[in-house]
């Protein structure tokens, strides 16, 4: 915990990472009356076109990254896989929020999954891999089925293999390896839940959720706040998890907790993420404030707002599949029929949709979590 002086409307934000999320934390902060620089890989990056300044560099090009960092009163991300060096180096001309320390626990998936243990919050099995001997081994303790996943740069389900009963040990390892990985137990679990917490230097702290995320093809599909059928003993666990995480991290900033809820109701941690979640979109309509605003005031060390959910609320991410017909041919999606369902368009302002790239969302309030979830999926369907 600190006391530093908060860092007022006027100054200048950064942001590591050029994607959706920072170009989400561009618009809670402008509309506050902060400048924002964006730090991205490449010119005209989302978060980067709507930013005061876009400072395109290499994440790893320290010299880069300390002339960003010089150009900023407090800096934050959007992206967790910044070289915790580079972030070491930022954190010498200004404040880093999360800072490089949680990075690195977070960046690692065998370092944080011992951290979690460490903490008291539960995790299912896991075992260090590095060789297929120890893949062998790991199996042998572990059982299967289980999921193997490289330690670090995995994201919606990239770099990882789910090992079923007689799976070709070898042949896993050839895929997935060499280099750093983890094997998990598979989880048998009814859905996902998410949290999101954000934390001020003081150390006071706000949740929001348990949100239910519903997967497809391993990407974040549909969102839903409040997660339905949520008993006041799970939601309470949740919060308590998220709470601890946030603390024994001491994150300063909007983190997010992911866990599975298995059939018995309990909760085990999946993954981290340093920064705002996609499961945390609908709170820009849902929710008195964004968990985006709330990362601004997080890091500027401001009295936090009001996590309150306003109404049920659903969001259904848009992937670039939407921009094709099924027969291949590229198709404009239809944005009045979507907006004809009361449903709120984001669009990031990529310029090329891809299978499977995220290019924006719907979100959609309504009277209870499944309603909105149908309404959402609906709208979705229409454009
Ligand atoms: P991750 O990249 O770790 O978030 O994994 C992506 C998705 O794969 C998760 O949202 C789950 O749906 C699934 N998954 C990951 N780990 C496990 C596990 N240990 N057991 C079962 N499903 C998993």
């Amino acid at each position: 915990m600190t006391d530093s002086p908060p860092i007022l409307p006027g100054a200048t934000l950064g942001v590591f990472g050029g994607g959706q999320l920072g170009r989400m934390f561009v618009h809670a902060a402008q509309r506050m009356g902060y400048r924002v620089h964006v730090y991205s890989a490449h010119h005209g990056s989302p978060a980067g076109r709507v930013a005061d300044q876009e400072h395109v560099g290499r994440l790893g090009d320290l010299r880069s990254v300390a002339s960003f960092a010089l150009s900023v009163d407090v800096a934050t991300l959007e992206f967790e896989n910044v070289p915790t060096e580079s972030i070491k180096v930022a954190e010498r001309h200004t404040p880093v929020r999360p800072g490089s320390h949680v990075l690195h626990t977070t960046q690692h998936r065998v370092r944080e999954k011992r951290f979690l243990a460490a903490a008291g919050v539960p995790v299912g099995p896991f075992e260090p891999v590095d060789s297929a001997e120890m893949l062998h081994a790991a199996v042998e303790k572990i059982g299967l089925p289980a999921v193997l996943k490289t330690a670090q740069m995995g994201y919606d389900g990239k770099g990882q293999r789910v090992l079923q009963p007689g799976a070709d040990l070898d042949a896993a390892w050839e895929a997935i390896g060499p280099g750093d990985c983890i094997l998990e137990a598979f989880v048998d679990f009814s859905r996902e839940v998410s949290m999101l917490v954000a934390r001020a230097p003081s150390g006071e702290l706000v949740l929001y959720g348990p949100i239910e995320n519903d997967h497809a093809h391993h990407i974040l599909d549909v969102s839903v706040l409040p997660a339905p059928d949520t008993s006041p003993e799970t939601a309470e666990r949740a919060a308590k998890i998220a709470t601890a995480v946030a603390e024994r991290l001491d994150a300063i900033g909007l983190i997010c907790v992911e866990m599975f809820q298995r059939p018995d109701g309990s909760l085990l941690v999946n993954e981290i993420a340093p920064r705002p979640h996609n499961s945390g979109h609908l709170t820009i309509e849902g929710c008195r404030t964004s968990q985006f605003e709330q990362q601004v005031r997080a890091v500027c060390g401001l009295p936090l707002g009001s996590p309150e959910s306003l109404r049920p609320a659903a969001m259904a991410n848009l992937l670039g599949d939407q921009w094709f017909a099924s027969d291949g041919s590229a198709r404009e999606p239809d944005w009045i029929a979507a907006l004809h369902t009361g449903a709120h368009v984001h669009l990031y302002g990529k310029e090329s949709a891809r299978a499977g790239r995220k290019m924006g969302h719907l979100t959609l309030l309504s009277d209870t979590p499944e309603h909105a979830r149908a309404a959402v999926r609906a709208a979705r369907s229409r454009i």
